[in-house]
């Protein structure tokens, strides 16, 4: 069986071998997998905190692989980002997400926005050959502020010049930029202005230990006020518990994200959270 021949293998190879050989094979399947429609994407909420409503979500790939079963972003997304094939991917995704939006504007929300990671290596392929996606948003009758494209720091102090003038055609398109795992880069707030940045996503490591009186949650204080004064909103990322939830709000933090809300969730199984909510 297959299975037996990779495990004859490993026994003779040492495992770091076996890790670049996974990544190999990973890469390999890749190039298969848009074409044979592994790949999905499921949808997480991001809750008003003043309301409760739901209004926006996270657009988060997954693959589900014909032997291996579900691999995590967190394991390919480096891979085809080395390989380039985030590009075509990242495509993929942007196109589902999309015609999702379209669709939840119509059903849901009339303001309904899809937040869509978007990496660096997307941002540095020169993409003057196919429509930008302001161009495909206004092709299906969308404004552009119906999506958000998801980026990090690191981005921000690529000097690519390539990198600026995508982030300028995004926001000339209506497209609202949001800066992902905020906290975790080098970048100060006042920096990010420079950019044209709306929405600031304060990093899971800060909403993970907050309590009241503790320094994360001095720290994510400092954060909101901060993106407020400046014009942006404020996104918590990983809120798992009650309290966490009722310290950002508080602290006037505008929207929150993660398990104790919901998981990332299929569309339709988005459709009836939403319309139970
Ligand atoms: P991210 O953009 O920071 O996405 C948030 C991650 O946190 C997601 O992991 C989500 O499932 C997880 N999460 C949400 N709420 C909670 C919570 O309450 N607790 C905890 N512990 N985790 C929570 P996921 O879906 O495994 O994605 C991992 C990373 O992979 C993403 O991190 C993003 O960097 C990347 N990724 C996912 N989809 C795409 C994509 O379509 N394109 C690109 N370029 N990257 C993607
Ligand atoms: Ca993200
Ligand atoms: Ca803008
Ligand atoms: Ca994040």
């Amino acid at each position: 069986a297959k299975g037996e021949g990779r495990n004859r293998f490993s026994f003779f190879t040492p495992a770091l071998q076996e890790a670049a050989l996974t990544r190999v094979r990973l890469a390999n399947d890749l190039r298969t997998a848009l074409v044979d429609n592994q790949f999905r994407v499921l949808y997480q909420p991001i809750i008003e905190l003043a309301t409760g409503s739901i209004h926006k979500a996270e657009a988060l790939i997954r693959w589900q692989h014909p032997k291996r079963g579900l691999v995590s972003p967190a394991a390919f997304i480096p891979i085809a980002e080395s390989s380039g094939m985030i590009v075509d991917i990242g495509e993929w995704v942007f196109q589902q997400a999309a015609a999702q939006v379209q669709k939840w504007r119509q059903t849901l929300h009339p303001e309904f926005q899809i937040s869509v990671n978007r990496s660096p290596v997307q941002f540095r392929h020169d993409d003057s050959g196919q429509a930008s996606w302001g161009m495909q948003m206004h092709a299906l009758g969308l404004p552009g502020e119906a999506l958000v494209v998801e980026i990090t720091e690191g981005l921000l102090l690529d000097t690519n010049a390539i990198v600026g003038e995508q982030l300028l055609a995004l926001g000339d398109a209506g497209i609202k930029v949001s800066l992902d795992d905020f906290g975790t880069g080098y970048s100060s707030l006042a920096y990010l202005q420079k950019f044209d940045i709306d929405y600031i996503k304060i990093d899971q490591s800060f909403v993970r230990h907050l309590i009241p009186e503790s320094t994360d949650l001095a720290l994510c204080k400092a954060i909101i006020v901060m993106a407020h004064a400046l014009g942006m909103q404020v996104i918590a990322e990983g809120v798992e518990t009650e309290q966490q939830r009722s310290l950002l709000a508080a602290a006037g933090c505008d929207y929150g994200q993660g398990y104790l809300f919901a998981r990332p969730i299929s569309a339709s199984e988005f459709e009836t959270l939403v319309k139970m909510s």
